[in-house]
């Protein structure tokens, strides 16, 4: 055997993450549909203080570990261009992790001016994937004019340049939608508007996400859907998060929060496991991605990946 072969047959193959690490595919986070299935994805949230963005290194080391397709990253409710640490923090995830970010956006409270300097931020970091959202409409921060819509602030990025524009969606109607087949045509609207891929708000029961997605394929949405999956670990959230998104908990939850909600270990073990067989039997249904919203927990990322590192 030639030495030339053998230096053929060691050379090692790339993995698709490697090859997206060395910058030798374009990363465009809706392509990573096409390649792979599921998508695993983490959602992070930048710490409030600008001294513990320093902090976010070990969260941040654990889930590099984790191998992530992507990580995205919240915009803080009335976050502006002038407060930058969602584009700061998504810089060094790609800088320093060689992880795609993908920056969250807010538009209620942000001029098309605004807009555009937080795309210049991006654009000078390398950013190029964004999640376009309304926000939510809080009393304390004044809403602006320019933008009344998700859909709308996903056709101003797509005019301002080359950049890739995600969505969120809702498997339990959102909260404001008059109901669910509006919400489904202001979806559509959305995706039309040049969103390529959506997320899905938090659900405990995947039946719901099931049915809607099945609606969203009828409405000719064909954009790949993540399912967002919270893992619940203490019962003051679980209760926030019931009333702020409208999720429905089912009765099986329930009777987890009645057995185990004044017993905090057990309650974190039911709710590792509750969210685990979420995610197996949304990946044996042939789910396109799972997008786990981590509240910068690394250990609750890490126990969720170990359980399912076999099935991705
Ligand atoms: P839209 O798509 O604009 O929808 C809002 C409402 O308006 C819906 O009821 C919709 O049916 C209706 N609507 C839409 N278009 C029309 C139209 N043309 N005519 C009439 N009605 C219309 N919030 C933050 O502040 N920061 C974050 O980082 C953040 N990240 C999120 C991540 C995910 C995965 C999800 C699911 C939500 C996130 N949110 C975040 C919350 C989000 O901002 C709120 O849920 C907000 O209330 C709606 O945002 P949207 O982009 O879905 O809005």
């Amino acid at each position: 055997m030639c030495l030339r072969g053998i230096h053929k047959l060691d050379k090692p193959k790339l993995t698709l993450a490697q090859k997206l690490r060395r910058n030798e595919v374009k990363m465009i986070i809706s392509n990573l549909f096409e390649k792979k299935k599921p998508v695993i994805s983490f959602e992070i949230f930048p710490p409030k203080k600008e001294a513990e963005l320093q902090n976010i290194d070990a969260t941040l080391q654990t889930l590099a570990t984790l191998h992530p397709d992507f990580i995205s990253v919240t915009f803080g409710a009335g976050g502006s261009s002038a407060d930058n640490r969602t584009v700061k923090l998504a810089q060094k995830i790609k800088k320093d992790y060689g992880i795609e970010p993908l920056v969250h956006l807010t538009c209620i409270s942000n001029s098309k001016e605004e807009i555009k300097e937080i795309l210049g931020q991006m654009e000078s970091a390398g950013l190029k994937n964004v999640l376009a959202l309304r926000g939510d409409v809080n009393p304390n921060v004044p809403a602006k004019d320019d933008f009344r819509y998700a859909s709308e602030l996903v056709s101003f990025i797509k005019e301002q340049g080359d950049f890739h524009v995600s969505g969120a969606c809702y498997p339990e109607v959102h909260l404001e939608a008059a109901d669910e087949v509006s919400d489904l045509r202001n979806l559509r609207k959305k995706v039309d508007a040049g969103a390529e891929h959506l997320v899905s708000q938090l659900f405990f029961d995947n039946n719901k996400f099931y049915d809607f997605l099945s609606k969203v394929r009828i409405a000719g949405i064909d954009a790949p859907v993540e399912a967002g999956i919270m893992p619940v670990t203490n019962k003051a959230q679980i209760k926030r998060m019931v009333t702020m998104c409208g999720a429905a908990l089912p009765e099986k939850f329930e009777r987890i929060l009645e057995r185990y909600g004044e017993n905090k270990e057990a309650l974190f073990d039911a709710g590792m496991v509750y969210a685990v067989n979420q995610i197996v039997e949304l990946i044996s249904s042939g789910v396109d991605g799972i997008h786990i919203f981590t509240m910068n927990n690394p250990v609750v990322a890490g126990r969720i990946c170990e359980e399912i590192k076999n099935l991705i």
